[in-house]
């Protein structure tokens, strides 16, 4: 009889809790898909949780939660139409994402703020234990002191009253210990947003000189600059969002073409590393990668516009022994250089050190 009562109450409670779930996405315009389900379930199982507690502050006064929002609080998003005003939404998640500079400021006040979070269970667990310390040495005294004649009574009281405080460190460390877990994570995600590229999630800048740094130089190795060509031309002509596009569209076919490290170096500039490979290969493949993109059929999403052929130039230099990431970055800046001064859609290789003969790949 017990367990159905305790059955029927588990069954309303979850039916509150997915009342709440569906309320919660409609009131934030939020697609019905699993990641946003686990992300609402998240915050409104927990309703004392950090989360909440995050998610309420930025809601407070009815302010919408933006997908933005939710990947800084540590949930996914996800295209989608939302559930309500679907039409005429704007599903284009990654132009969202890119829109917003402060990502990267919001993540480490992310961290901050659950840093001080955890702060504040430590501390009240620490408080906690000391106090459990002297409270169960005061009991061991009055069991001491009223010896042999304490009532079996006043025993189980300070016994129960010991196993109500364990819990309640168990509960305190508990929650001591998803905290550091979600810090972890946080942190495992700033460090990697500090090396990727926002717009089209390759490696960035600062991944590649990083990766640079640790190859082993016994090896060879080789590097490419590629930068699409007439790109301002197809910002002008067709906006700066479908520009962004093409640079994601070119990322994509280096980074599957390539199989090397293809970081976005600067606006349309790409920096590739070849671990292992040397001049001739690396070229190779740089010019099956800009062949795929050119002959793509581009077009506008929303109008179904040709954006016209897509190309980018290219310079390759293969290290030399002790030779620094600077000089080498440099011998290929200028191979691309020639690349864009000989016509563009080009592969140059630079001449080795102490050589001079650069050469076009076919
Ligand atoms: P070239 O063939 O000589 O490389 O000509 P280009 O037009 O590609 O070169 P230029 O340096 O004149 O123009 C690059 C343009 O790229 C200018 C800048 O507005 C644009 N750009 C830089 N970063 C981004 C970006 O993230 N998104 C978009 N859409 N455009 C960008
Ligand atoms: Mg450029
Ligand atoms: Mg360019």
């Amino acid at each position: 009889m017990a367990g159905k009562t305790d059955h029927a109450a588990q069954a309303s409670t979850g039916d509150r809790l997915f009342a709440k779930i569906g309320a919660f996405l409609t009131a934030n315009r939020l697609s019905p898909d699993p990641a946003h389900y686990s992300f609402a379930h998240a915050v409104l199982a927990n309703a004392d949780g950090l989360l909440a507690r995050r998610v309420a502050e930025i809601t407070d006064g009815g302010v919408r939660l933006t997908a933005q929002d939710i990947v800084r609080l540590g949930g996914q998003a996800k295209t989608g139409a939302p559930i309500a005003a679907a039409a005429g939404a704007d599903n284009d998640d990654d132009d969202r994402m890119v829109a917003d500079p402060a990502t990267h400021q919001a993540m480490i006040e992310r961290v901050l703020m659950q840093i001080a979070g955890f702060d504040d269970t430590i501390t009240i667990a620490h408080a906690e234990a000391n106090n459990f310390g002297r409270d169960l040495a005061r009991s061991a005294a009055q069991m001491r002191d009223v010896g042999p004649a304490a009532s079996a009574e006043e025993i189980g009281r300070l016994t129960n009253d010991m196993i109500a405080r364990v819990h309640q460190a168990e509960e305190r460390l508990d929650a001591a210990r998803r905290e550091t877990e979600e810090l972890r994570a946080a942190l495992d995600e700033a460090r990697g947003s500090a090396r990727t590229d926002p717009l089209t999630e390759l490696p960035n800048r600062r991944a590649f000189d990083e990766a640079f740094a640790g190859l082993d130089r016994d090896r060879p190795i080789a590097v490419a600059i590629c930068d699409i060509d007439h790109f301002k031309r197809i910002n002008d002509n067709f906006g700066h969002a479908v520009g962004d596009r093409v640079i994601r569209a070119v990322a994509h076919t280096l980074a599957s073409e390539c199989g090397c490290l293809v970081a976005r170096y600067g606006g349309e500039e790409f920096a590739l590393l070849f671990d292992r490979i040397g001049l001739d290969e690396a070229a190779e493949r740089i010019e099956s990668a800009r062949q795929a993109i050119t002959g793509r059929r581009l077009r506008v999403r929303e109008t179904g516009e040709l954006v016209g052929t897509v190309s980018f130039s290219a310079g390759v230099a293969e290290g030399c022994p002790g030779e620094g990431r600077a000089a080498l970055m440099l011998r290929a800046d200028a191979a691309l250089y020639r690349a864009k001064d000989q016509g563009r859609a080009r592969t140059i290789t630079a001449p080795h050190v102490g050589e001079t003969c650069e050469r076009q790949v076919a």
